[in-house]
């Protein structure tokens, strides 16, 4: 085969994407994990206890019935919290309780720092100045709790900027090695191309040195796409927009 035969590649007209159906939506809500019946897996959730708590803060526009992943794993966890709102004065007030900034880590958002972090670790510990703990290991092991900010790219930059009293807390920067097991689901990249349910199991697991929490963590968010997938049909003529 050469070029020389000059045959243009025939572009196929790309199928509809098949949606959720419109009943689907209707019924009523888990009160765990937000979903609608259908898509819910919480039943079949294993819970685990971890040592460094989660706290995850969602952005009021987020709110993705169907394919968001912040309550389940807020679910998944013993020691999690889940607020939804824009701004809140402290991470003490955000929690409910005193803590110390300094032992939070907050998911770090944006390219520059991450060129100073450690290259060689999937996962990387800044202090709030951006740079790199000397003994990641032992910075690693005083961290009691994790931030993250639940939303589309733009959304969490605007719930970063919102809440100033990140600046206080030391940062994650995470080198995911696989991708996303949203696949195409999703259409919006999110943090580091990870749902918020990775994002905590993967930090958590070598926070904790327990891989056994993302392995865990990862097989609910297979059951939830699966659920998903299988509740979709095909667009047909009468499409719901
Ligand atoms: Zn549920």
């Amino acid at each position: 085969m050469t070029q020389a035969e000059g045959r243009r590649p025939h572009r196929r007209k790309p199928a509809p994407r098949p949606a959720l159906p419109a009943t689907l939506l209707e019924g009523p809500l888990c009160a765990h994990c937000g979903k609608p019946e259908a898509l819910c897996v919480c039943d079949a959730i294993e819970p685990i206890n971890n040592r460094v708590e989660l706290l995850v803060l969602q952005h009021p526009q987020e709110q993705d019935k169907t394919l968001g992943t912040a309550r389940v794993a807020v679910t998944h966890l013993a020691k999690a919290t889940f607020r939804i709102g824009l701004s809140w004065p402290s991470l003490s007030a955000a929690l409910d309780r005193d803590v110390d900034p300094k032992r939070w880590a907050v998911l770090h958002m944006g390219a520059s720092p991450e060129e100073d972090a450690p290259q060689d670790r999937d996962i990387a510990l800044l202090d709030r100045h951006g740079a790199p703990a000397g003994n990641q290991a032992a910075a690693m092991r005083a961290i009691d709790g994790i931030i993250l900010f639940d939303g589309s790219w733009s959304q969490a930059k605007t719930l970063w900027w919102r809440n100033a009293w990140v600046l206080k807390c030391p940062r994650l920067v995470l080198r995911p090695t696989q991708p996303s097991l949203y696949g195409k689901l999703r259409k919006e990249p999110r943090r580091e191309g990870l749902s918020t349910l990775e994002a905590a199991a993967f930090t958590l697991s070598r926070l904790e040195n327990r891989p056994e929490i993302e392995k865990t963590m990862l097989s609910t968010f297979r059951r939830m796409l699966q659920r998903y997938r299988s509740a979709l049909e095909p667009q047909g003529a009468k499409s719901a927009g």
